[in-house]
């Protein structure tokens, strides 16, 4: 069977807690769909303050509360404790150890390595964000070679105003290589952090390019998912936290999360539905077991 693609959205709250002037008012004909017939997520577990994208993501890499982990939310990068919890208990580690084939398709540029290199006048203890942390201590290298990438900016420039570098067909395309891809894999994810530095741009009254760049972001997602199903992939989508759904405010919201999922079924072991981003991380490992 096809492994599973996962896109891994960093601060996208859900259409239903959305504002109506929300990015989410965007024809989306495959995207919403999926996002409509899937779950509603609680990121807050239950914890004051605005959820936060390490200890978010901990919880969907590891299905443990990294909130009660850490004692708050905490981001964006894990600190010791988190990566702790993360080479114990996350997924992708958990499945390379038992054989599995695993890889995170974000491209990393040049200059991501450079920050960490001493002998480039980098930091060797500057923290990765989670997912490549996890995908490292799993023994992934990141830039796997012989892989599509998938750039978390899916075809916008990373400055402002953020106009489009590709076409929503480019992405279809890029969705079609990435299933064909997932054929002799068992996780393939990608860790799309642009839509949270989106959201952080975010201010009142929120200036027409970023509307823009934000209703072009989904479009571009949208198509990618097109070419994904098109070409036979298992897809899931996560989410964090809330931040995107929102341009009126720079900060994370504590709107509820989606997780939907095409070919994969979204109930708890016990077959209930999960309630928080813990048990989404569940989910996801139940796939595998
Ligand atoms: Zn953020």
């Amino acid at each position: 069977m096809t492994g599973v693609v996962w896109l891994a959205l960093d601060g996208v709250g859900h259409p239903q807690d959305a504002p109506t002037d929300s990015p989410w008012a965007t024809d989306l004909p495959t995207l919403r769909p999926l996002l409509d017939a899937g779950l509603v997520l609680d990121a807050t577990l239950g914890v004051e303050g605005l959820p936060q994208s390490a200890t978010g993501q901990a919880c969907w890499l590891t299905g443990q509360d990294a909130v009660r982990v850490m004692g708050g939310h905490f981001g964006p990068q894990p600190g010791p404790t988190l990566r702790a919890l993360l080479d114990a208990e996350s997924l992708p580690g958990r499945l390379a150890r038992a054989g599995a084939r695993v890889d995170l398709l974000n491209p990393y540029p040049p200059a991501y390595f450079a920050a960490r290199d001493p002998a480039q006048g980098g930091r060797v203890h500057l923290a990765h964000g989670s997912f490549p942390h996890a995908f490292l201590h799993a023994g992934r290298p990141l830039n796997p070679p012989g892989l599509p990438s998938i750039s978390p900016l899916l075809g916008l420039a990373f400055a402002e105003p953020h106009d489009a570098t590709a076409t929503p067909d480019d992405l279809r395309r890029l969705g079609e290589q990435v299933a064909r891809a997932a054929r002799d894999h068992d996780l393939l994810t990608a860790d799309l952090w642009f839509s949270d530095a989106l959201g952080h741009a975010g201010r009142d009254p929120t200036p027409p390019g970023l509307w823009r760049a934000a209703r072009t972001y989904l479009q571009h997602l949208n198509a990618l998912l097109e070419g994904l199903l098109h070409a036979g992939a298992r897809v899931a989508i996560s989410s964090d936290h809330g931040n995107f759904e929102d341009l009126h405010v720079k900060s994370h919201t504590v709107a509820r999360v989606p997780f939907a999922a095409s070919g994969l079924p979204l109930s708890l072991a016990d077959g209930t539905a999960p309630a928080t981003i813990v048990d989404g991380g569940r989910v996801l490992t139940r796939w595998f077991t």
